[in-house]
């Protein structure tokens, strides 16, 4: 079976009335027409900006098919025990309850028979999860943590972050509504430590106000902006439940692994 063309794939989307699909896709643009005309601060919204074509482009990565297999592969307490994988590779990194596996379902969900929450049983030891986005790309799970995360699991996530050579982007998840916390720096700093090239992205959009978003988001761009050295420039805001930032956030990473062409 060929894979969907990407009109059939997005077509949905783009039927959408304009201002509509407009925040559903570009959600940074919809927030920046709230802001004081000249005031502009520095929403860096336009570092990647793909068209609507793009995007549509990109969709078709993440629809499953017989030909483009997307399936968890396997998971790893160790580096050693990682799948070897040769393909591009993306990991998802955030604190417990920052919204990873529904964000990664969000991504899968034109792949309905992925299983995203395999080692989330409380007690269960935490491990990494690989999925196998058909030969484009693997996307790694990284468990959550809580403040003051334990060595052994700082001793799997740095050891994965510094040595796996094929990862091409780290996603950092944070919650829009609260912010970066403590337990963000956690990741934070081992992105910054290992000069890693990291995204932030912030999650539960819909959750929060207009106003309250648009706060949230100014104060992370401006750490980004004055505090980070590999963090993309361009925050991705995302939600799991009204599907915002979810295209571009799958663009992003199709572009980041090769596979927007
Ligand atoms: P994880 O521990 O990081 O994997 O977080 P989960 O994906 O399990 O989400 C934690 C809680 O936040 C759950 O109750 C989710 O339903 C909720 N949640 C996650 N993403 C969103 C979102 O985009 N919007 C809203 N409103 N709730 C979300």
């Amino acid at each position: 079976m060929a894979a969907p063309s990407t009109s059939r794939v997005f077509a949905e989307v783009l039927r959408l009335p304009q201002r509509q699909l407009m925040k559903l896709v570009y959600p940074l643009r919809e927030l920046e027409q709230h802001l004081v005309p000249d005031s502009r601060p520095d929403l860096q919204q336009s570092i990647f900006d793909p068209s609507l074509d793009d995007i549509g482009r990109a969709e078709s990565v993440f629809v499953a098919t017989a030909r483009n297999r997307i399936e968890y592969v396997s998971s790893a307490v160790r580096l050693e025990h990682a799948p070897d994988l040769r393909q591009p590779e993306v990991c998802f990194i955030g604190r417990s309850n920052v919204g990873k596996s529904s964000l990664i379902k969000a991504l899968f969900s034109l792949a309905p028979d992925v299983e995203v929450r395999i080692s989330k049983k409380p007690g269960h030891t935490k491990k990494m999860n690989f999925f196998k986005v058909g030969k484009h790309f693997t996307l790694v799970d990284m468990p959550g943590y809580g403040y003051r995360a334990p060595g052994d699991f700082v001793d799997m996530v740095e050891t994965y972050l510094k040595e796996r050579k094929n990862l091409k982007r780290t996603f950092l998840l944070v919650d829009s509504v609260v912010g970066i916390t403590k337990n963000d720096n956690i990741a934070i700093e081992m992105c910054e430590e290992f000069t890693l090239p990291y995204v932030m992205v912030l999650t539960k959009t819909d959750k929060s106000s207009k106003g309250h978003l648009l706060k949230q988001v100014l104060q992370i761009q401006k750490f980004v902006n004055t505090q980070t050295q590999g963090c993309f420039p361009q925050l991705f805001p995302v939600s799991a439940v009204t599907y915002s930032g979810i295209h571009l956030l799958k663009c992003f990473i199709a572009n980041v692994t090769g596979n927007l062409k």
